[in-house]
């Protein structure tokens, strides 16, 4: 008998996954990968090496052949190294408290798919980073933006125009990818108003806490009755130019976490072991270290900001490592720019409309890259913005 047949097998994938579109970032990257002459703005991977004391752990680790599961929690000594590190954002938590991640990636679909039932609201000011909006619709919520453009700010009355969508969810992002903005103790407190006004759980992504510019990283869980209702995410990607190793965290009340931990023994085990030792050597480093790290990325922002605002309206950025220009004058749409840009001046950015509808006449440029290349990118974006306005 020949077995042939049956219902398309495009028609048997989950009716979610078949709606959700790829990543705009991804789309951009492909197009450059293998293009010597390009230069990328496109993609947030610090240029900086893993520092060496950290690479070094994760040799001799395997030098001594450590390739085993670690409990699904992760390394004890490595929580309890976390709890410990976030007092300095003003959050005192026990290593019970912490799970280890593969990764704020899988931080953040474990607290969605921990907390929401099907049809949950989820709010996500935009613009925002790329997977909330798919993650929330996958866990079968449903995702609700709310948008931020021109100035990028929320607060209270900002969110409040949302409780009528009766949320579950606030997924907060600072600071931010991609507009680089950042929220200070006032903004926090309204926003943590908004949460017990309308009985919400917060998930906090700080995955670039360490690349604050102005004012010291403050974590939303350190004020007063915000512990329990946050569930905070971090890693080791940005700041300590580890993303290949696949390593962050997860900090909530006992009731999350664990809930968290129980969908992560199944689909991930553990987070791998050697990048384990490399985060417990990471937390090793010293302030002066870091220091350094801010202040190069501090110079790199002050420059591109400096000259790119000579052509077209940007906002400072009080962290992270980008930054998002408005392009509207130039008459092209996002994509238009970001798509000319790299044909006729070998430039890559992304379109602002990678983080929600309202990103659209904006274009983020990651300026984690080393000064001369980026020099040259800035005179080329420049170039290329007064041809357009000339025309
Ligand atoms: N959250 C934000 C805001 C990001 O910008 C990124 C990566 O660009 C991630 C999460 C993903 O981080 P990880 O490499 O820890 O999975």
């Amino acid at each position: 008998m020949r077995r042939t047949g049956g219902s398309p097998l495009s028609r048997r994938i989950n009716e979610r996954v078949q709606e959700i579109k790829p990543s705009g970032i991804r789309k951009f990257f492909e197009l450059v990968i293998g293009r010597r002459d390009v230069i990328s703005l496109g993609v947030g991977e610090p240029d900086f090496q893993v520092p060496w004391n950290i690479r070094e752990s994760m040799i001799y680790s395997l030098e001594k052949g450590w390739s085993s599961y670690t409990s699904n929690w992760g390394l004890k000594e490595l929580r309890e190294g976390i709890a410990d590190y976030y007092k300095k954002f003003g959050v005192d938590v026990s290593y019970e408290n912490v799970l280890i991640t593969t990764g704020v990636s899988e931080g953040l679909d474990l607290a969605l798919r921990a907390l929401i039932n099907p049809g949950d609201v989820v709010l996500i000011p935009e613009p925002c980073y790329v997977a909330y909006k798919p993650l929330t619709f996958l866990a079968y919520g449903e995702p609700v933006s709310i948008p931020t453009t021109p100035n990028f700010d929320i607060n209270y009355d900002v969110l409040n125009r949302y409780s009528k969508f009766d949320p579950k969810i606030l997924i907060i992002n600072y600071p931010n990818n991609p507009t680089g903005v950042t929220y200070d103790k006032k903004t926090l407190e309204e926003i943590a108003d908004f949460v017990f006004e309308n009985d919400l759980i917060v998930i906090s992504d700080e995955i670039y806490a360490e690349l604050t510019y102005r004012g010291k990283h403050l974590s939303i869980a350190s004020l007063n009755g915000m512990e329990d209702r946050t569930v905070i995410l971090n890693g080791f990607s940005k700041a300590y130019a580890m993303t290949g190793f696949r390593i962050g965290y997860a900090i909530a009340s006992d009731e999350i976490i664990q809930a968290m931990t129980k969908i992560h023994q199944y689909c991930m085990l553990c987070a791998p072991i050697t990048s384990q030792i490399g985060a417990l050597e990471a937390l090793k480093l010293r302030e002066e270290e870091l220091d350094r790290i801010r202040a190069e990325y501090m110079r790199r922002r002050n420059f591109f900001v400096k000259r790119i605002g000579k052509v077209l309206e940007v906002r400072k950025p009080d962290g992270a490592f980008y930054a998002f220009p408005c392009i509207k004058d130039t008459g092209l749409s996002s994509e238009e720019f970001a798509e000319r840009l790299l044909i006729e001046k070998g430039v890559a950015v992304v379109p602002g409309n990678a983080f929600g509808e309202c990103g659209e006449g904006y274009v983020r440029c990651a300026y984690a890259l080393e000064m001369e290349r980026l020099k040259v990118a800035v005179e080329r974006i420049v170039d290329f913005v007064e041809s357009v306005k000339s025309k």
